[in-house]
């Protein structure tokens, strides 16, 4: 496999597991240096960035809670300084809260939206201040979900921050294509990951979420990574402003009987 990254340096939100450690393992792959995130768990992040470099190519950790504006813009200006410089923002850090709308509280409210929209839009704006101060070409690449279109009910909080992702990718290919900036969503339907080890451990609803997926199967972390390796890479130079739906078929999914 040729190397669609070599000398790129790449920022994973949250790429400490789940789908942002699988982009992260994809860009080692395809020649990328990579920096990870991660809220609380420097150990196990420290581990992670190790394995990353088990195989020669360069991977740090930086501890960086994108809900807080600063910390967001220290772990993008901590990776320049450490790595020379950086092409690829994969905003992929995510969380969700279980509620009914009636019961959803302003801390609920809070910790979603906080995290999925306020910190993805500021580090955002800081990849973008970088990338025109340095006068450098840029992938932006936001880890979305197919309920950026679909309902999920009891997931209202989640659902917003995720329809907002797409008008705020609609919004910025236009605003930054003139610096030859491009920004896309990737929207997963159901991956096998630590988010979803609720449903992984309920075998009657795992049961029905595959009945309702005409591929039979839940996607796996390499299945968004691939997606994201073509976005970072040169490949996708003529695409922004979209979304690419990675969801064995979940979303358009109608028969009838
Ligand atoms: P995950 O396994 O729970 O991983 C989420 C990652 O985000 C963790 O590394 C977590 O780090 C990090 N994170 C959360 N809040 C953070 C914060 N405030 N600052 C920095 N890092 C933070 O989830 P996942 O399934 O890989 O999800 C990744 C993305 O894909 C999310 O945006 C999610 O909405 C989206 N997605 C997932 C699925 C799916 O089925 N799995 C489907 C559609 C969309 P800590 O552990 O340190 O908190």
């Amino acid at each position: 496999m040729s190397k669609r990254l070599e000398g790129k340096v790449a920022a994973i939100t949250g790429g400490n597991q789940g789908i942002g450690l699988g982009i992260a393992e994809r860009f080692i792959q395809e020649g990328a240096a990579v920096s990870i995130c991660y809220r609380s768990d420097g150990e196990g992040s420290e581990r992670v960035a190790e394995s990353l470099r088990a195989g020669g190519g360069k991977a740090i950790a930086i501890q960086a809670d994108i809900s807080k504006l600063a910390d967001g813009q220290r772990f993008l200006s901590e990776t320049v300084s450490q790595l020379g410089e950086l092409d690829i923002l994969v905003n992929n850090a995510g969380v969700e809260k279980r509620a009914s709308f009636w019961d959803v509280t302003e801390a609920d409210y809070d910790f979603v939206l906080n995290v999925n929209l306020k910190g993805l839009f500021f580090v955002t704006q800081a990849m973008v201040r970088y990338l025109r101060q340095a006068k450098r070409p840029g992938k932006i690449i936001n880890i979305s979900s197919v309920h950026e279109e679909l309902p999920f009910p009891h997931f209202t909080s989640y659902c917003a921050s995720k329809g907002a992702l797409k008008m705020i990718t609609r919004n910025l290919s236009i605003e930054l294509a003139p610096f030859n900036i491009t920004i896309n969503n990737i929207a997963p339907g159901a991956i096998e990951t630590p988010i979803n080890k609720n449903l992984l451990n309920d075998p009657v609803k795992l049961k029905s979420l595959l009945d309702n997926i005409p591929l039979r199967r839940l996607g796996k972390p390499e299945d968004v990574a691939s997606i994201a390796a073509f976005l970072a890479s040169e490949e996708s130079s003529y695409v922004t402003g979209t979304t690419f739906v990675v969801d064995g078929g979940l979303t358009w999914n109608y028969e009838e009987q």
